[in-house]
């Protein structure tokens, strides 16, 4: 037989793409359903919100997914790596508005919505190029879209079950509610801005005088239900109990003692109001304070508000500030530096009112959120505090209803006779309410006139049942053989949403954990050490990258630029060793494969000294690599890999044995089986790594047909036994000889293919010795020694590394 030899040229996009299309071809990643050989592992891809960019923060999460679904996969797992995407919100809504110069009630629902299905795929199908375009190994017969009505109909039946177990409630609650997008929002939803804000003093009338408030919402003084100061503060105690005045409004208001008013604060009096705050929210109920709505649904100031009704919060404030001035009841204003909760959307302040909304009960299950956190896998290890400190932290249900038109409708109806809440029965799913009357009567009075419930729900509602639905719920009876998922892998910065929102939701469901472990990715950063922001001139999107270097490249710098969890910079240099390392990479291989023409795999032979220690070193990279995978520590993993590849195998052990190959007989054969199984090894542990180049490399040199991928040969697990300290020793030995003599002719000005008349080499002792002259041949070949000789001595060029041995070379007269 003869080996197969790479040619000389090789184009690494054009390799690349030929790939992807090769893999999708021959169904090289399709998950196998009935396969029960193997192992499963369920990776529960994010399905991201498709925004029509794919940047390096991308690149970074979808190769993270992917070197983990080609390890397992590797390792001999049935991997189900699907991937779908989350197509709900406003954003689309606001895009189709503005593309089609229309308001989204200028239109039928259903006519709105049809033509946000059609802008989201334009986007889908930017992502979706990148995606493949990155060698992330998806088995692409698993796509799915959120507003898909089979994907609907699964949202709309857990609703159901959800609020048949008790977890659904309609009720009336403060919630966060943006004016801008005029929706409510989640916890989750809000961000803290700093920010510079006012703080004004006003002047409440008191019995026999006025008291002084600070406060940075002034608006909110016809919401004011009350005054609270600390019960052992001496300046109010003679006001206990009595009653304020309004400033302006002129209402009476009692003054109460409240324990955990903070006297340094203003004056240490301080307004109570529905509700300025999510503190005010609890000192209603534990005062039981009336509740004044002061805000309506389109963010304007109510009735409650006398003449400034119709006026947004800001105008509202302006107005106030004015009218307390010229009354003279505005005693001071000054700047104040102060966090306020914003919509993470539009970056609006954010008001807690009061509303009718739809409610998951999630603040039960915190504990039993709290110990799957504790119980499950985190990659890195200290992200489960991530989850712990925010599921604890949180007081407040998920408001999961949003006042919006691009998303799942919730399936409900009321009874326009009695008011009693009729909801879908599971066969009528998926509905929209406002299109498709129900089929039953009031369970209460019996009419059939209803009134459509116009909600529709949170996105985060539609993308938190993934770990159920990759595995087939509720239609697949075998359902549980690929739930809990495997792992759940996911940026920093959602763990609030994504880890959290899946967690309650499948232990709500199902009782369970969503899933068995986390990966955690962190954020990228621009080349410059800030956020990656169009604005900062910073900005990196895929196609740039993809163009330029191709994918290989790009995903070492993700696997390669830090630890796992932790922010990474951009830098183009990452990507460019990358790229050189596939030059090293491919010469390497096709050095190889050009001596390895009339390679024997069934000669017999006996490895040299310096075979024994390369496979040595080979066997314990491998060890290494297969330890930093099994822990998603791709840097250590892709360090492993390549320094070994580039530093050892390349720069050393090849050099060192090009004289055997050009010869013949024993040796030849010895150093071609070494290399032989060095190098598919070598592939097989960048391969997760390096999908494209590895894939080529390898099923030229060793594929047993074209179904032969490298992606699913096995994973090579460390042969102990060829693990040999002693060859190390003196390989190490050798090879440093050789490396510094060689670099001594080079600094001689002597080519490294032209002969030296003598070398000799001096060490220290017998041991010394000893090892070194295993390699004598070796080292007389490699740097082209007539005559050698090897001593106990001392004198001329010491070998770096190697204290106690020198050598001197002498050149023909
Ligand atoms: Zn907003
Ligand atoms: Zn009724």
């Amino acid at each position: 037989m003869s080996m197969k030899t790479l040619p000389s040229k090789i184009d690494f996009l054009e390799t690349e793409e030929r790939w992807e299309r090769l893999w999708e071809e021959r169904g090289t990643y399709r998950y196998d359903w009935d396969d029960e050989t193997r192992p499963r592992y369920s990776i529960d891809t994010p399905p991201p919100y498709p925004s029509g960019d794919f940047h390096m923060g991308n690149v970074l999460n979808w190769t993270y997914f992917d070197i983990r679904a080609r390890y397992k996969r590797m390792r001999g797992y049935n991997v189900h790596f699907p991937q779908g995407w989350d197509c709900h919100g406003l954003p689309t809504e606001v895009a189709v508005e503005k593309a089609y110069k229309i308001r989204r009630s200028d239109l039928p629902p259903d006519e709105f919505r049809k033509l946000c299905e059609e802008w989201i795929e334009q986007y889908i199908a930017k992502m979706k190029t990148a995606v493949v375009r990155l060698g992330v190994s998806i088995d692409w017969s698993l796509e799915y879209r959120t507003m898909e009505p089979s994907y609907m109909r699964k949202v709309q039946l857990s609703f159901l079950q959800l609020y048949e177990k008790g977890f659904i409630y309609k009720g009336e609650h403060p919630i966060n509610y943006c004016p801008r997008c005029e929706t409510a929002i989640a916890d989750a939803e809000v961000e803290r801005l700093a920010r510079t804000g006012k703080l004004y003093s006003v002047a409440f009338g008191v019995p026999g005088g006025e008291l002084i408030i600070a406060t940075t919402r002034p608006e909110y003084i016809p919401a004011c239900v009350a005054i609270g100061v600390h019960p052992d503060d001496k300046r109010y105690s003679r006001l206990m109990r009595k009653e304020a005045t309004t400033p302006l409004f002129k209402k009476r208001i009692p003054i109460i003692a409240k324990d955990d008013v903070d006297t340094g604060f203003g004056t240490g009096a301080m307004m109570i109001c529905t509700y300025g705050d999510k503190v005010d929210v609890v000192d209603v109920a534990r005062f039981k304070l009336p509740v004044i709505k002061l805000i309506d649904a389109k963010g304007n100031m109510t009735e409650a508000a006398g003449k400034y009704s119709g006026l947004s919060v800001t105008e509202a404030r302006r107005a106030i500030v004015d009218d307390l001035r010229a009354a003279g009841l505005l005693r001071d204003e000054k700047p104040l530096e102060q966090e306020v909760g914003t919509c993470w959307r539009c970056d609006t302040p954010i008001e807690v009112v009061s509303q009718l909304q739809w409610f998951m009960r999630t603040t039960a299950l915190t504990d039993k959120v709290v110990e799957k956190a504790k119980e499950i896998t985190w990659y890195p290890d200290w992200m489960r505090y991530r989850l712990i400190d925010w599921a604890t932290s949180l007081d407040w249900d998920w408001v999961l209803s949003r006042q919006r038109v691009f998303a799942t409708p919730v399936p409900a109806w009321y009874c326009r006779r009695c008011g009693e809440i009729h909801l879908a029965e599971p066969d009528e799913l998926p509905v929209d309410p406002k299109v498709t009357k129900p089929k039953g009567r009031c369970a209460k009075c019996g009419s059939s006139d209803f009134e459509p419930d116009r909600d529709v729900m949170d996105t985060w509602f539609d993308s938190s049942l993934t770990c159920a639905i990759h595995a087939g719920w509720p239609d697949r009876p075998d359902w549980h053989k690929l739930f809990p998922a495997s792992i759940h892998p996911s940026g920093q910065d959602i763990i609030r949403t994504w880890a959290y929102y899946l967690m309650v939701r499948h232990l709500a469901l199902f009782g369970e954990t969503a899933y068995d472990s986390v990966l955690i990715n962190g954020m990228v950063l621009g080349s410059d050490g800030r956020a990656m922001h169009k604005s900062l001139g910073n900005f990196v999107a895929s196609p740039e990258v993809f163009g330029k270097h191709g994918s290989d490249a790009p995903r070492q710098w993700a696997a390669a630029g830090g630890s796992t969890g932790t922010d990474i910079p951009f830098r183009w240099e990452d990507v460019e060793y990358g790229r050189r390392f596939m030059v090293k990479l491919w010469n390497a291989c096709r050095f190889a494969s050009m001596r390895l023409e009339d390679y024997d795999p069934s000669a017999k032979t006996e490895p040299e000294l310096l075979d024994r220690w390369i496979l040595s070193k080979l066997e314990r990279t491998v060890r290494d690599a297969t330890k930093a995978m099994e822990g998603c520590d791709f840097m250590n993993a892709s360090e492993a890999a390549r320094n070994f590849t580039w530093h050892v195998f390349c720069d050393h052990y090849l050099e060192a044995v090009k004289h055997r190959l050009y010869g013949g007989g024993k040796t030849k054969k010895a150093a071609q089986r070494t290399i032989h199984y060095a190098i598919k090894r070598q592939l097989q542990i960048l391969a997760p790594i390096i999908p494209h180049l590895t894939e080529e490399i390898y099923s030229t040199l060793y594929a047993e047909g074209p179904k032969d991928s490298i992606h699913t040969s096995r994973w090579p697990d460390a042969d102990e036994a060829l693990i040999d300290p002693e060859a190390e020793r003196s390989g190490d030995l050798i090879i440093g000889v050789i490396g510094d003599i060689r670099r001594e002719k080079n600094r001689l000005g002597i080519p490294l293919n032209r002969s030296v008349a003598k070398l000799t080499v001096n060490v220290d002792s017998e041991e010394k010795l000893t090892d070194l002259r295993l390699g004598e041949h070796d080292i007389a070949e490699t740097t082209k020694a007539e005559e050698i000789e090897l001593r106990r001595g001392a004198g001329g060029v010491d070998v770096e590394g190697h204290p106690g041995v020198s050598f001197t070379i002498e050149t023909a007269a």
